[in-house]
């Protein structure tokens, strides 16, 4: 093929493209908040949700940040938000990963008391974002009422986002969720021995 067709192909490839983009602009002319399940095995998950906390800060938006299961090892989104973000409302769970607790009932308590600050925040129509992270774990323990959580997340405010992290999820999660991305695990860092990176894992 020549260089001119070449070039002639990528141009109605780039039209035929631009139209379905077009239509799909046009077609989505709802304006709410959204929610989101960022599940699946590979790394990703939670560094997608701080992500979306950094956009939604630079346009002033209030952000509320809750952090089921890590808690004995700090994090650099802990260390940053606490610090130079005293305007995000932060919670963590703070008993560790439930493995190294091996303490069900104060896991389901420590789970209670997460979920009971994170509540009347997905009631709060003054809030723009609310981070769930690694919550899917305490529907799938049932240290959580599944239930509560889902309508919960249904019915907060219209302009309120909810993005939940952690794998699994469950199909009533996924039901009420807007969008839902599955991170693939092809290979990690951590199977051939490299350790986890500070400002890269953690
Ligand atoms: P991150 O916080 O880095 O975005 P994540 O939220 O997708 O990761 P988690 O299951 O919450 O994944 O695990 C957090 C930690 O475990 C991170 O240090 C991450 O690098 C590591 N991790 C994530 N996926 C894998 C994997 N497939 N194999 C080994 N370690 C992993
Ligand atoms: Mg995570």
């Amino acid at each position: 093929m020549t260089d001119s067709h070449k070039n002639d192909k990528h141009k109605a490839a780039m039209e035929k493209q631009k139209t379905k983009v077009d239509n799909n602009i046009e077609r989505a002319d709802e304006e709410r908040g959204v929610a989101l399940l960022l599940t699946g095995n590979g790394k990703g998950k939670s560094s997608s949700a701080f992500g979306m906390v950094m956009r939604a800060l630079g346009y002033g938006q209030k952000v509320a940040v809750i952090q089921f299961i890590k808690g004995e090892q700090l994090s650099g989104e802990e260390i940053y938000l606490r610090e130079k973000c005293p305007e995000v409302a932060f919670y963590q769970m703070g008993t560790g990963f439930t493995w190294n607790t091996q303490d069900r009932s104060g896991d389901i308590a420590a789970a209670e008391k997460t979920w009971a600050f994170a509540k009347p925040l997905l009631q709060d129509p003054s809030i723009d974002l609310v981070v769930l992270d690694e919550i899917t774990y305490m529907l799938a323990y049932k240290y959580l009422d599944e239930d509560e959580v889902v309508t919960t997340i249904n019915q907060r405010p219209r302009e309120q986002s909810v993005v939940v992290t952690g794998r699994g999820g469950g199909t009533a999660l996924r039901d009420v969720v807007d969008t839902v991305s599955e991170v693939k695990d092809i290979k990690h860092a951590f199977t051939s021995g490299i350790k986890a990176r500070k400002g890269v894992d953690f």
